[in-house]
């Protein structure tokens, strides 16, 4: 099982699988939304994830919908709508002590990247937008 909330516990979610990947994002909304030099993703089935209290959704833009606790602000998810049934959940929001995760395997949207940031040789592919998958 595989559980998460946001800084408050006011957003929880719970599910019985594991993030299929972990992917780094350098995209400028994903750093300013995160106030750090990128945003870890853990890819889920959005119907795998069974929400306690459902997060508020914004359009972030006209490709994408994010999501935030309303009392704290954590980022909690992001879906884009030409990958139906795919879910990023921030992985900062997963609770340690679950199944074992994943480590990052791509780090994306290194076009975008903070100029004052280094990318770690940590072994995860670099694309400069992103894949397919
Ligand atoms: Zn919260
Ligand atoms: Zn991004």
């Amino acid at each position: 099982m595989t559980s998460g909330a946001c800084a408050c516990n006011y957003i929880s979610y719970t599910t019985t699988t594991t993030p299929t990947r972990l992917v780094n994002c350098h995209c400028n909304t994903c750093r300013k939304q995160a106030g750090a030099p990128y945003q870890t993703w853990a890819h889920f089935s959005t119907d795998d994830i069974e929400w306690q209290i459902k997060p508020t959704e914004r359009r972030a833009s006209s490709t994408a919908t994010r999501s935030f606790c309303p009392r704290c602000g954590s980022t909690v998810s992001m879906a884009l709508d030409r990958i139906p049934g795919l879910i990023g959940l921030a992985a900062g929001t997963l609770n340690e002590g679950d199944a074992p995760i994943p480590r990052p395997s791509h780090h994306i949207f290194l076009a975008e990247k903070a100029a004052w940031f280094e990318v770690p040789e940590d072994g995860a592919q670099k694309w400069d937008l992103w894949s397919e998958w």
